[in-house]
């Protein structure tokens, strides 16, 4: 892992919460993305390097849905930038931590993204993330 690159916040009103999140960091959103095969729209903040990644679901199937009716609005994930993500998927799974899927996937802000399983990490969902060039 090079660095923490996002901090994900599953929130039920992207409008509201980029308003509150301005407020609240002293700085507006600087951009809203919408990724349609994961079912959300996704704003975000730019703090000093590290990302706040706002997440709202577009459908009633999104994860960011699941997530949120089961354990409401919140912190959903940490995000850590990586070089060559092929090779750190098969290290972490070499090491015992359970990857979401067995390829990238295309993820906002032009990132190629994996998850581990929460079960295998604390309880923390962690994606991994490498720019898409
Ligand atoms: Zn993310």
């Amino acid at each position: 892992m090079e660095k923490l690159e996002h901090i994900g916040i599953a929130v039920k009103n992207l409008e509201e919460s980029n308003l509150l999140f301005a407020k609240l960091l002293g700085k507006p959103h600087y951009k809203i993305e919408e990724v349609a095969s994961e079912g959300v729209r996704t704003s975000f903040f730019d703090v000093g390097g590290v990302k706040i990644e706002l997440l709202e679901a577009t459908r009633p199937d999104s994860p960011i849905a699941t997530f949120i009716e089961k354990r409401g609005e919140g912190i959903h994930h940490l995000a850590f930038g990586v070089n060559q993500i092929e090779n750190e998927m098969k290290e972490k799974s070499n090491a015992g931590f359970s990857l979401l899927a067995q390829q990238p996937k295309d993820g906002a802000d032009n990132k190629r993204i994996v998850f581990l399983h929460p079960k295998t990490t604390n309880g923390v969902l962690v994606e991994m993330c490498e720019d898409r060039n």
